[in-house]
């Protein structure tokens, strides 16, 4: 065990936690988009700064990747982590003007309008966090989509923008997206995901008669599991 101190208040904590996990066990609040706890954690989005220090030496380092040491100190709303994670915010706006959850965060910060408005820049709600493909590659296991081009123009997408093959259609990706930047919907027997230009048919329930589930993904979990042909004919409703 090591002791850390946050905002003035000391902790234990286990060595190999980072510095977020702990202060969320001890509901200490640090802003976060990208992080999820399934999966691993990549500081992207770069919100959860805090600032350290080290014997007379202090700085700026994502939470979410950051380890606990022993005697560390540290900072979650100092003066320069405000404003760093409001520039972040500012920057973010700047991209997705139009998206609700960076709205809110704005808002929430006191912040009316973006830091810079290219009109190069598309409006997007996508704040190319990578969350969707790391939870498609580390949770699922199947990874049918990537992150493709640099600079303003690097974004999720399935092999060469086509539709793609390897998606089985369960939904993480869009469960997982912290600025509903993916778009799916189920109509009738059918399953669309639009931002992989893919669509499935959904699994019929024999007692209840709902559809319950993409029939691609069911067939690659009973395979997976070694499970018997008629196991997905009644979904978990009705079982
Ligand atoms: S819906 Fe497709 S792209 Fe999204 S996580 Fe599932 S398999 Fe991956």
């Amino acid at each position: 065990m090591v002791t850390i101190s946050i905002d003035g208040r000391e902790f234990e904590a286990e060595e190999g936690q980072t510095v977020l996990q702990v202060a969320r066990e001890h509901g200490i609040d640090i802003p976060t988009l990208c992080h999820h706890e399934a999966i691993e954690p990549y500081g992207a989005c770069r919100l959860c700064i805090v600032e350290i220090t080290k014997g007379r030496r202090s700085r700026i380092v994502t939470s979410c990747l950051y380890p606990v040491e022993e005697g560390l100190k540290v900072q979650t709303k100092s003066p320069r982590v405000i404003s760093n994670r409001r520039m972040l915010v500012e920057l973010l706006l700047a991209r997705c003007s139009k998206n609700k959850v960076i709205n809110e965060l704005a808002s929430q910060m006191g912040i009316e309008k973006p830091i810079v408005r290219s009109e190069y820049l598309e409006d997007n709600d996508c704040i190319v966090c990578g969350l969707c493909v790391r939870a498609c590659e580390q949770v699922v296991g199947v990874s049918a989509i990537s992150l493709v081009n640099r600079g303003i123009t690097k974004e999720p997408a399935s092999p060469f923008l086509e539709p793609s093959r390897a998606c089985i259609g369960c939904g993480s990706c869009y469960y997982v997206c912290p600025t509903d930047a993916i778009k799916m919907e189920d109509k009738g027997d059918t399953r669309y995901i639009y931002n992989w230009k893919v669509e499935f048919k959904l699994k019929k329930c024999k007692v209840c008669g709902n559809y319950w589930a993409p029939e691609r993904q069911l067939e690659y979990i009973r395979k997976k599991w070694n499970l018997p042909a008629d196991f997905f004919d009644i979904c978990p409703t009705c079982k």
